[in-house]
């Protein structure tokens, strides 16, 4: 059975009852996540321009069993694209036959309480508990070492994604200097691995890293099941398109203009749209309403 009490603060305690009546906390996987990061940015000096206020730390479904990502970094904080069109033209003349409207794309404004979201973090869940697909080169760059370490080396990742000096996912250097468009690079992958080093050796509480030793079966058996903070519904915060109104004028694209039919999006979001959720291993339920605080 699930309890649900509201602390002095806001915040929402979530409980099981066991068969002895004993209550034993669920663990809420995207808070412990989130502690976990904020420690770590304050001893990793690499990571301490991070604001974790505005970092919201969220959880997918994902079964541990298909493919797809452990976790990912989101960023909402880009400003809107500059106007562009869709546009067709004559193979053999070159020449415009129609276009689409102007349009351009966006983040959505995501606010928690007062605090403007700029970047968010996603967890697979279970499949980021459980990781069962840890690549072989992940597994040599923490060879003699516990395989949960693959975890920390997951989230450290996504928090190095944030780009220090521009809004946006942090760019990555060709060998020559030159930017590449891959977010990814040898480079990257060994930063985090020294950066993981780097928390371990600073002497962390053990208690901040407990939760990260157990797959989700072992967390379900030790607390009594796993909830985490989600948005409701199947949809996130997203960059989306939006039409330009007024259309500017363009005199030089002179053709059939096609209105663009652009799917529903949400602009704004706030912690309304957030629920906690308890996950199992097949599907996950919502608990019963109440107000949640953001992880
Ligand atoms: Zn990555």
């Amino acid at each position: 059975m699930a309890r649900i009490a509201r602390r002095a603060n806001g915040s929402v305690k979530l409980a099981v009852v066991g068969a002895d009546n004993v209550i034993a906390p669920m663990i809420n996987y995207t808070e412990q996540v989130r502690r976990l990061m904020s420690d770590i940015v304050s001893r990793v000096p690499r990571l301490s321009f991070l604001d974790m206020n505005r970092v919201l730390v969220f959880a997918r479904s994902g079964r541990a069993d298909r493919e797809g990502p452990y976790a990912t970094c989101h960023c909402v904080c880009l400003p809107p694209s500059d106007p562009g069109y869709y546009f067709w033209r004559d193979q053999t003349t070159g020449a415009l036959t129609r276009r689409s409207e102007w349009f351009v794309t966006k983040s959505p404004v995501v606010r928690v309480g007062t605090a403007q979201i700029d970047y968010m973090v996603s967890f697979t869940l279970p499949r980021f508990c459980d990781q069962r697909r840890i690549s072989a080169r992940k597994r040599a760059r923490y060879r003699g070492h516990p395989e949960w370490m693959a975890k920390l080396d997951t989230i450290i990742h996504e928090l190095y994604h944030i780009d220090p000096h521009q809004p946006g996912i942090r760019r990555i250097e060709r060998a020559d200097g030159t930017p590449s468009t891959k977010c990814h690079s040898p480079a990257f992958f060994q930063d985090v691995v020294e950066m993981v080093t780097q928390y371990l050796t600073s002497s962390p509480d053990p208690e901040m890293l407990e939760f990260l030793r157990y797959d989700f079966a072992g967390l379900t058996a030790r607390y009594g099941g796993v909830v985490a903070t989600t948005f409701k519904g199947a949809s996130y915060p997203r960059r989306y398109m939006e039409v330009l109104r007024p259309q500017p004028a363009a005199p030089d694209l002179e053709c059939p203009v096609e209105p663009l039919d652009l799917p529903r999006s949400a602009s704004h979001f706030t912690e309304e749209d957030l629920v906690v959720r308890r996950f199992r291993t097949a599907t996950s339920r919502d608990l019963p309403k109440g107000k949640v605080r953001a992880a």
